[in-house]
């Protein structure tokens, strides 16, 4: 704990082992690098951990749960709450055999799938190229080249605001395209992944399909990826690109040159230059398409 906290809220949190810092920049924990101070922001240390802070947080604090920050757009104004990030605490792999992996929410997707490709196991190469954890595939159904996380997952662990821990079956949530209903203040600390029998070309496939994204995606750019969903039938990429707008900047974020659904921080763009860019291409796109794409990307937090 740092001595930034005040005695009373050093009370709130006796008996937590992890890390809570006040006032961290959350540019640091985006992929977008933007973002204003979250109020505290806490690493638990293990599960045990993370149920002693829940418990002890004032009831009135909102919660936001951080993966790896690679589809959030955090306000410059920040966070006035609790930000949880497990990465560092819920790490483990577990091989249940037979191609069931019990995957902690803060391990990465890139670390999981080429385990599991290592391992000789199939069904998981599309999550190599996913910047996210485990956590942040199951809240978002992250996908990509025709598969997606939920098509894997037969159970997952959940914890609630109060600390308590529970376990669900997949088929007990409602799952559509980056969609998951999740009931409110319940957070994933956990999935069981079932995997196919691979036929030892699975290491291979990860290094195309990563490829195939250096090709086509500015991954070495800041930017949360696809920022709209795809409309039904039709690519948000495609008609941002008939509406004219690749390369359209404001401040320092840009519409990608590579890939028009990618808007990307090059030069120390503020959340406000993000969000403003988004409304734009919203508003350009349906003005030349008749059609109004949705983000897929998260907004969190307060205008500055
Ligand atoms: C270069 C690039 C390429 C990308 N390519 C893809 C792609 O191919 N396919 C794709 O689907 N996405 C892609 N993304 C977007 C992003 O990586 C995914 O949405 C990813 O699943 C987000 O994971 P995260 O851990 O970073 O979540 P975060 O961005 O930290 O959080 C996203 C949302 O999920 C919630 N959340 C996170 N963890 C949990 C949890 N454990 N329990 C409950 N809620 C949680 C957060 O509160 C937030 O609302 C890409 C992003 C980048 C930057």
């Amino acid at each position: 704990m740092t001595d930034a906290m005040t005695a009373d809220k050093q009370t709130a949190f006796v008996g937590v082992r992890g890390t809570i810092r006040c006032h961290e920049p959350m540019a640091n924990h985006t992929s977008w690098k933007v973002g204003g101070p979250a109020r505290y922001f806490f690493e638990p240390c293990n599960r045990q951990d993370l149920s002693t802070f829940l418990k002890g947080l004032d009831p009135t604090v909102p919660v936001l749960w951080l993966g790896l920050g690679s589809n959030l757009l955090v306000r410059d104004g920040g966070f006035d709450g609790a930000v949880i990030a497990a990465h560092r605490g819920l790490r483990e792999i577990r091989d249940l055999g037979e191609g069931r992996f019990a995957v902690d929410a803060g391990v990465s997707c890139a670390r999981f799938s080429r385990f599991a490709a290592k391992h000789g196991w199939s069904g998981g190469e599309f999550l190599a190229g996913v910047p996210g954890t485990m956590g942040g595939a199951l809240a978002m159904n992250a996908g990509a080249f025709g598969s997606e996380t939920w098509t894997l997952v037969e159970e997952v662990e959940l914890v609630d605001r109060a600390g308590s821990f529970e376990n669900r079956p997949a088929g007990s949530f409602a799952v559509s395209y980056r969609q998951v209903d999740i009931p409110p203040a319940h957070w994933f600390t956990a999935g069981v992944f079932r995997l196919s029998q691979g036929r030892g070309d699975e290491g291979a496939n990860v290094r195309s399909l990563l490829e195939k994204r250096s090709e086509t995606q500015p991954i070495r750019q800041s930017s949360a990826g696809s920022v709209f969903r795809n409309p039904p039938n039709d690519y948000a990429a495609r008609l941002i690109e008939i509406s004219g707008l690749k390369g359209l900047r404001i401040g320092g974020a840009q519409v990608s040159m590579q890939h028009a659904n990618f808007i990307v921080n090059d030069r120390q763009a503020c959340a406000k230059d993000i969000e403003t860019l988004i409304e734009k291409v919203q508003t350009a796109v349906a003005d030349h398409t008749g059609i109004r794409l949705e983000p897929e990307v998260r907004f969190v937090g307060e205008h500055q």
